[in-house]
């Protein structure tokens, strides 16, 4: 193989197949090394190109000179007691982004960020108080899965993680380009081999973004609503501003028809008094009965100085009979990790002063978290 250029370290990891095969064709390869490669990379988790023993001698010692494959350092890990883990990752000049695995009886749910900050603006949001800093590239959000999968002690043929959700930070159809070609990554069989019913993209609203996601990708759709009313949702969610909820609506079930997805998942965080009243449920299911549609419930983490707070159980078990007296498949979601803030967005916002949020008032990201 004779490259004469250094790769950058992000031009073969996430790379869709197509691309990779490409890349080495140009270098002279045959295209199973693509095949060979992405093995290492997505089933073994190996990015040291010197273990990758059934590639040649050679191609081992060229691959280590022209190309580095390499994760993102992690600031800090926290553990919770629930086995909940968070990650703090350095993304470069001083951004950070976090993840979040969350382990259940069958399954272990791998929490990722698309963006560092968010240009969305939810005033329950640290991400979103943050401000948009830039988008992240499908290398450097397959490199949060591989090295979540590292860290626990896994590998992508023997992953703990069975599901990923686009719930971190970011808006990801602000992103749509290189989140789906990560999305492609986590579903190719020669990648991760993720079902595409495990892989949940999360939107805030984006609607014509969600007519283009199903354009070219069927992976799970979710959509942040939290209000079945658009003067409630303009001012928790205000994307709701620019499509409001029966346009969102629409495209929603658009994507539902298109993609043959069984349902569109609707989180609902739930706010004390604010959007929690039985009033507010009857109104929501009229929104979704008789519609492939599955609503979370998601407990709100209360913040010392912002104006919203925790809707007591009882509310919650309420809100969700009268969905459920409707017939909309409606689930509670537990709060998990909060010995370590683990609401996306906690940790950076407290390690990092550089968010637009006074002084003092403790910050958190609930909305993307199935
Ligand atoms: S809740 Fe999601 S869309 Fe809204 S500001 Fe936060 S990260 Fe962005």
């Amino acid at each position: 193989m004779n490259v004469p250029v250094k790769s950058s370290p992000d031009s073969l990891l996430g790379m869709p197949r197509s691309e990779l095969e490409s890349w080495f064709a140009e270098r002279g390869e045959k295209p199973f090394r693509a095949r060979q490669l992405m093995r290492w990379i997505y089933r073994r988790s190996v990015l040291e190109t010197d273990k990758m023993t059934d590639l040649s001698l050679a191609l081992r010692e060229s691959l280590a000179r022209c190309v580095e494959l390499a994760l993102p350092p992690v600031r800090e890990r926290q553990d919770s007691a629930d086995g909940t883990v968070k990650w703090l990752l350095d993304m470069g000049q001083g951004q950070d982004v976090e993840i979040v695995f969350i382990p259940e009886d069958q399954r272990g749910t791998l929490c990722v960020s698309s963006q560092v900050g968010c240009a969305m603006d939810c005033p329950f949001c640290a991400t979103g108080r943050q401000g948009f800093n830039r988008n992240l590239s499908a290398a450097e959000i397959i490199g949060q899965v591989i090295l979540a999968i590292r860290e626990l002690g896994g590998t992508g043929e023997d992953s703990p993680v069975s599901n990923v959700v686009f719930m971190g930070m970011g808006e990801p159809l602000a992103n749509l380009k290189e989140v789906v070609k990560a999305c492609n990554l986590l579903t190719d069989d020669l990648a991760f081999g993720i079902s595409r019913r495990r892989v949940t993209v999360s939107t805030s609203g984006l609607v014509p973004q969600i007519r283009r996601l199903a354009d070219v990708s069927n992976v799970a759709l979710a959509i942040s609503l939290h209000a079945g009313s658009n003067e409630l949702r303009d001012e928790l969610v205000p994307i709701n501003r620019r499509h409001p909820i029966a346009e969102l609506l629409d495209a929603c079930w658009s994507y539902a028809d298109q993609t043959n997805s069984k349902q569109i998942t609707f989180e609902y965080i739930m706010l004390d008094g604010l959007n929690d009243q039985p009033h507010q449920a009857r109104e929501l299911a009229s929104l979704l009965v008789g519609r492939p549609a599955k609503v979370n419930l998601i407990p709100f983490n209360p913040v010392p100085g912002a104006p919203y707070e925790r809707s007591p159980g009882q509310t919650v078990d309420a809100f969700r009979k009268v969905l459920m007296d409707k017939g909309v498949v409606t689930i509670t979601r537990r709060p998990r990790g909060d010995d370590i803030a683990a609401a996306c967005g906690q940790l950076a916002g407290n390690l990092d002063n550089r968010i637009r949020v006074p002084l003092g008032t403790k910050t958190m990201h609930t909305v993307h978290r199935a």
